[in-house]
């Protein structure tokens, strides 16, 4: 039935994601940007692990990273990717087009809105099957509508076109294509941003019945802590190209060690209390084409010393399957009372405002 042929084998022993020292580059007329910065994670078998961190972090190009589908201007410049112990970073674009859908599908950032206009989303998803599979387009329509019933949408509206559905029903629509062939991992790349809170919550939920349903992984993209929070096994938590914590969900949410991802918790409204009770962190990433030598968070740290100014900090293992990058992980227990406050965070903006290069003896 599998119309392409393959070069690679996939080992049965290896883990099923591994991405270890990953790279991206993105070449620009001022030189090279490295907007992924050798990070390492795994994603296991039945596992849904979440990726994390504000807008231009580096989430997405992560996930393009994998299926060979960076901009023209961006490369892997170190690392590998290794799915069930092939390196994906190795394949050629032929091989690529066959481990996508077939093993690795990829919902990316916006793909709700790609699906074609013109054509019926049952026609979509039945090209999309036989671009793969030799079979007949009544057999490649009883699958469709199969699909559509396990994202949870009415089969008898399989021959609508994309403009009669609604944004949540359209995202359904993608995950069922992003199903047709029966992959063991979906990333999905933001998949709620765009819809409102109710719909949200009922597509995670499908997500997650899905993985426990067909056993497969998935790996979820997303700027919003909360989003993550519910769904997922593992967590990365992502800052300027650099993964800042790392590790099981719970853990982490339970005795966070990292300073960027207490600022994130605090952002979020379902994890910490209602509205009102919303702190974020004063200012924006840098610019990844200025990162300054020390922590990349350094500047928006309300704990950061004299220290965070020589290097990055390495992650370390703070505890089983947990890790952060920090310099101050034995101040965990006061940096956590002090993130709950308003005035932690505030005190950073007045003194950034004031001209500050940032809070010096903050802490001491
Ligand atoms: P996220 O998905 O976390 O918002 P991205 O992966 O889209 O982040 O982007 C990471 C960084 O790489 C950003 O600083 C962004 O501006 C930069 N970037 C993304 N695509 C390109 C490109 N084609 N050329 C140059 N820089 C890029
Ligand atoms: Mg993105």
């Amino acid at each position: 039935m599998n119309r392409a042929n393959t070069d690679f084998e996939f080992d049965d022993d290896a883990p099923l994601l591994e991405v270890t020292d990953l790279e991206v580059t993105y070449r620009t007329r001022s030189g090279g940007l490295v907007a992924v910065d050798r990070i390492d994670f795994t994603v296991d078998e039945n596992e849904i692990f979440g990726l994390v961190g504000e807008s231009g972090c580096g989430k997405s190009t992560v996930a393009q990273a994998m299926l060979g589908l960076l901009p023209s201007n961006g490369e892997v410049s170190a690392g590998s990717i290794e799915f069930r112990g092939v390196d994906l970073t190795d394949l050629e674009k032929r091989e690529l087009d066959t481990l996508r859908w077939e093993h690795v599908s990829l919902i990316s950032q916006g793909a709700m809105n790609s699906l074609n206009p013109v054509l019926r989303i049952s026609n979509q998803i039945v090209e999309a099957i036989q671009a793969h599979r030799d079979v007949s387009t009544e057999e490649a329509r009883e699958r469709t509508a199969e699909l559509f019933e396990m994202v949870g949408l009415d089969p008898g509206r399989m021959d609508d076109y994309p403009h009669q559905f609604s944004g949540g029903m359209k995202q359904r629509a993608y995950i069922a294509m992003s199903l047709a062939l029966d992959p063991d991992l979906i990333i999905a790349d933001e998949p709620t941003t765009a819809l409102d809170v109710i719909v949200q919550d009922q597509i995670l939920k499908r997500l997650k019945e899905l993985r426990d349903e067909l056993g497969i992984s998935v790996i979820i993209i997303s700027h919003d802590i909360s989003v993550i929070a519910e769904t997922c096994n593992r967590l990365g938590v992502m800052y300027s190209g650099k993964l800042m914590e790392y590790g099981d969900l719970r853990d982490i949410f339970a005795n966070p060690y990292n300073p960027y991802t207490l600022g994130l918790q605090n952002a979020f409204p379902t994890l910490r209390g209602d509205q009102s009770d919303l702190i974020s962190i004063p200012g924006s990433p840098p610019d990844i084409a200025a990162l300054p030598e020390g922590c990349r968070f350094r500047a928006r740290c309300p704990f950061a010393t004299a220290e965070c100014d020589t290097a990055h900090p390495p992650l370390e293992e703070v505890a089983e399957d947990h890790y952060s990058a920090c310099y101050h992980h034995e101040r965990i227990e006061s940096m956590r009372t002090d993130a709950q406050r308003r005035r932690t965070w505030e005190r950073l903006r007045d003194d950034a405002t004031a001209g500050t290069a940032a809070v010096e003896d903050a802490d001491d």
